[in-house]
C-alpha cells in the first residue's frame, strides 16, 4: 500500500457509509466496514462498497480513519463503545446532519475527533441504496473545534477531495443553524405539503390530483418523502434551531395568506418579485 493509501474504517453501512466506501475504495484505500447485522456486511463486500466487513468492532483497530456513519442517536454511543478498541492516533469522524451535540461529546473522549457533514443524499436509506460518486460536486462540511489537531482536519479535508466535494470549514454551531435554513426546514415544509394534500375531502380530486402532479410538485415534495428516521432526528438533535426557522417560516406563511385573503395583489407581487431574485443565491 503506497503512503496516501490508508486503511479507512466504515461504521455503519448504509446510504451514506456504502456509498463513501465505494468511492473511497475507488481510491485505493482499503476499507473496513462494520454493520449490526450480517446480511448488511456480506451486501456490502458483494457490491463492492467495502473489501471486508463484519459485525465486530474490534476489526476497526487497524484503521488509520474511521467514519461513523449510523443513524444520528447512535453516533456518540458507539464512539463510547468503539475507543476501547483504538490506538490514540486513530482518526475518528462523522457524517451526521447535526453537530453542536455531537462534536461536544465526541470531541471530550476522543482527542483525534472532526465533525463532518457530507451534504448528499437520496430519498432512499440501506446499503442497497449506496451510490457511486454521490458526493461529487456536493458540499461537505467539517467542524473542527480548538482543540482539533491540525493532522486530522489535513486528512480528512484530503479524503473529502478525493470523493470530488467542495470543502467547507465552520463551528458545530454555525453549522446547525445554516442546515436548519436550507436542509431541516424543507424536509418539514415538503413533509406538511404533502399531508396538506390528502386533506381534500373529495376521492376524486385527490386522485386526480395524483396524476397531474408533475415536475414541480417533484421537486417540492421530494424532501418531505424522504426517510423518517433521518427528519426525526434532524428535529430531536437541531431543535432549537429547527424551531426558530419554522416559526420564522409561518409568519412568512401568513403574510401570503393575508395578501391573498386581502387580495392585495400588489403585496402578492412584491413578495414574489423579491423570492424570485433571492433563489439564485441559495441554487447556483
Ligand atoms: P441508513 O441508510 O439508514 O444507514 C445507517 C446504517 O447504520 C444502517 O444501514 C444500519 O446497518 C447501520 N446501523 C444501525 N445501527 C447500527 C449499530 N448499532 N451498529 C452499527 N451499524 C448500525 O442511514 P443514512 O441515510 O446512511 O444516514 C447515516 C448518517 O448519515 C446519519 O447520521 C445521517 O444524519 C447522516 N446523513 C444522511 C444523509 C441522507 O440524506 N441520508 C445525508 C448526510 C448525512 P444495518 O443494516 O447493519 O442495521
Amino acid at each position: 500500500m503506497s503512503k496516501s493509501q490508508m486503511n479507512i474504517g466504515i461504521l455503519g453501512l448504509g446510504l451514506i457509509g456504502g456509498s463513501l466506501g465505494f468511492d473511497l475504495r475507488e481510491q485505493g484505500h482499503h476499507i473496513i466496514g462494520v454493520s449490526r447485522q450480517e446480511s448488511t456486511c456480506e451486501q456490502a463486500v458483494t457490491q463492492g462498497s467495502v473489501d471486508e466487513a463484519s459485525t465486530d468492532m474490534s476489526q476497526l483497530k487497524s484503521a488509520e480513519v474511521i467514519f461513523i456513519c449510523t443513524p444520528l442517536g447512535l453516533i456518540v454511543p458507539i464512539l463510547e463503545q468503539l475507543i476501547a478498541y483504538l490506538p490514540p492516533t486513530t482518526i475518528v469522524t462523522d457524517v451526521g446532519s447535526v453537530k453542536t451535540p455531537v462534536v461536544k461529546h465526541a470531541t471530550s473522549i476522543w482527542n483525534n475527533f472532526i465533525g463532518g457533514h457530507p451534504m448528499a443524499g437520496t430519498a432512499e436509506s440501506g446499503i442497497a441504496a449506496a451510490k457511486r460518486k454521490l458526493f461529487t460536486n456536493n458540499p461537505y462540511v467539517l467542524t473542527p473545534v480548538d482543540t482539533t489537531a491540525n493532522d486530522a482536519i489535513k486528512i480528512l479535508e484530503n479524503l473529502a477531495y478525493q470523493l470530488g466535494a467542495n470543502i467547507h470549514y465552520c463551528s458545530p454551531e454555525v453549522h446547525d443553524k445554516a442546515v436548519s435554513w436550507i436542509s431541516h426546514l424543507p424536509v418539514m415544509v415538503s413533509a406538511s405539503l404533502l399531508s396538506a394534500c390528502m386533506n381534500e375531502n373529495d376521492d376524486k380530486v385527490v386522485q386526480l390530483a395524483q396524476k397531474l402532479a408533475s415536475s414541480g410538485f417533484r421537486d417540492t415534495s421530494r424532501v418531505g418523502g424522504g426517510n423518517p428516521e433521518l427528519g426525526v432526528m434532524m428535529a430531536k438533535y437541531n431543535r432549537q434551531e429547527l424551531l426558530t426557522s419554522l416559526k420564522q417560516y409561518c409568519y412568512n406563511l401568513d403574510r401570503l395568506i393575508e395578501s391573498i385573503d386581502r387580495e392585495d395583489w400588489e403585496s402578492l407581487e412584491q413578495e414574489l418579485n423579491l423570492t424570485q431574485q433571492i433563489r439564485p443565491r441559495f441554487t447556483v
